[in-house]
């Protein structure tokens, strides 16, 4: 195997080793390079454009193993929809910690690369659709400005995969700062050996918040890191709309990176309560509800953190519930702000609050799209067209232009602060399906040139209009499976 710039220093095996268990990718039998991100390999150090495409199929599909590597599986736990369980890497195996160039620490993992020993009944398998959705997802997300793990390539293995039909089995190569999750600690603290969850402490601050090392209490400073993190990063979530779909905590990473991607859907039509997933019946994942979730997680994870917080347990649980019931407290102000600048509104003013309640509850009412809206009113003229000549929209139209007079700056400030907040397109579901359908067909067109779009989301140009239209109702997607 050529040397294509791999620098692995993999720390995570020091740790206590029922964490992880060594374990190696199946061997795809014929397998078949379909993207790689070469814009990700460069500023990663990667140089991959000296290899051929069966090289970069034998890499990409764990055939060959790259320099250094020490291939493992990770152990964890996790609540899903509510419910205990023990989990870990079932279909999952990191290469390495890959040390760029820059000198940070990545996780280099493949999904999709057969069992492992926590893999219970699965296959181990993963299937080209949801591994390219993963993709899309990840690298608009990337390109919106909001911290997530990445995609550096997928390949097919050349195998057939059962799922409800027979599908083509495909490995993505993610790329991670770290893959902690909160059910890590979950998993840590399942074993009851408060060493455990110390040792897991100890290297999350090491290296997610080192500048965590000398606090007094470092478990209820790393809490209120977590908290912080996950608040910025759902705040981000609601800016564009995005829905996670599947928030059990083995899918939320202590890094405060958005991390595995299912049946995850971008919103049309603005409807607080959308929810895409198949599985999620109850709407427990649905927009709205994602903030509620990420304090429930964290409570999940506080919890875990309990022995450490002090050993008189009735305080820790006071001190952790106190810390927790601050979440509102961080989000809340977090969202006002990032409202604001979707509405390009400086400072702050007491009628802020229901000039945004009011735009939200109109676009509910009308089902306006939500990223259209915002990018209509992100211009200098007034929006045209039915949606916007309603006396209900002129109304509010008035207080918002008020409302901008009170802003320190003229009107083009506001204008383009409004243009680094509002996407122009996002990776809208009927796209993304249409993408993968062809992708299927092995035609790779249609996903190219989605990404293509997706890499510059703010940019307003008209070559980009046939992804900013809402769907038909024809092309409407209401589900999206996890199709693991
Ligand atoms: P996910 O829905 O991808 O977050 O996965 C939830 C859990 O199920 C994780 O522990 C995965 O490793 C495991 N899992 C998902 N699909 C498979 C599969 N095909 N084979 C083995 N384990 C799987
Ligand atoms: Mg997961």
């Amino acid at each position: 195997m050529k040397k294509c710039g791999f620098n692995f220093d993999t720390s995570y095996t020091a740790l206590p080793e029922y964490f992880y268990s060594a374990s190696t990718p199946e061997t795809a039998p014929a397998p078949n390079i379909i993207i790689v991100n070469s814009q990700l390999a460069e500023s990663l150090g990667l140089t991959l454009s000296n290899l051929a495409d069966k090289e970069l199929a034998e890499l990409f599909s764990g055939n060959q193993l790259t320099e250094g590597s020490n291939p493992f599986s990770q152990a964890y736990a996790g609540h899903q929809f509510g419910h205990f369980t023990i989990l870990g890497d079932g279909r999952a195996h990191l290469l390495g910690e890959h040390i760029t160039p820059e000198g940070n620490r990545v996780d280099i993992q493949f999904k999709g690369s057969g069992r492992t020993p926590y893999s219970r009944r699965g296959d181990g398998k993963a299937v080209l659709g949801p591994m390219l959705r993963e993709y899309i997802i990840s690298e608009a997300l990337h390109h919106l400005g909001i911290p997530t793990t990445r995609s550096l390539a997928v390949a097919t293995t050349g195998e057939s995969v059962r799922r409800e039909t027979v599908q083509t089995g495909a490995i993505l190569t993610r790329v991670a700062s770290s893959h902690i999750r909160v059910g890590t600690f979950e998993f840590a603290a399942y074993r009851q050996e408060d060493d455990a969850v110390q040792a897991l402490m100890e290297y999350t601050i090491q290296r997610h918040y080192p500048e965590l090392a000398e606090s007094k209490n470092k478990a209820v400073a790393l809490l209120k890191k977590v908290m912080e993190a996950q608040a910025d990063l759902i705040t981000h979530w609601m800016r564009v709309g995005f829905i996670h779909g599947v928030m059990n905590t083995d899918n939320m990473a202590l890094s405060g990176e958005a991390i595995d991607f299912g049946p995850c859907a971008f919103m049309d039509a603005y409807n607080p309560r959308t929810v895409f997933s198949s599985i999620d019946e109850t709407g427990r994942y649905a927009y709205t509800n994602q903030p509620g979730i990420a304090q429930w997680n964290i409570a999940r994870f506080a919890e875990t953190l309990l022995p450490l917080i002090d050993e008189d347990t009735d305080k820790a649980i006071k001190i952790a519930e106190e810390t927790i019931n601050q979440f509102a407290n961080i989000y809340r102000p977090k969202w006002q702000a990032m409202m604001n600048s979707k509405l390009g509104l400086q400072g702050t003013d007491p009628g802020d609050d229901k000039l945004i309640s009011d735009l939200l509850e109109w676009m509910h009412k009308n089902r306006a799209d939500y990223t259209n809206t915002f990018c209509d009113l992100s211009r200098m003229e007034k929006p045209t067209g039915q949606l916007y000549s309603q006396s209900s929209f002129e109304q509010w139209y008035l207080r918002w232009q008020d409302r901008l007079k009170k802003n320190e700056e003229p009107l083009d400030a506001a204008i383009s602060l409004m243009q680094t907040v509002n996407p122009t397109v996002i990776p809208r579901n009927h796209r993304v399906e249409e993408a993968l359908e062809a992708a299927n067909r092995n035609d790779l067109a249609p996903l190219q040139q989605l990404l293509e779009v997706l890499a510059e989301p703010y940019k307003n140009d008209p070559l980009i209009a046939p992804y900013q239209a809402p769907p038909d109702e024809s092309k409407r997607v209401y589900k999206t499976f996890c199709g693991t």
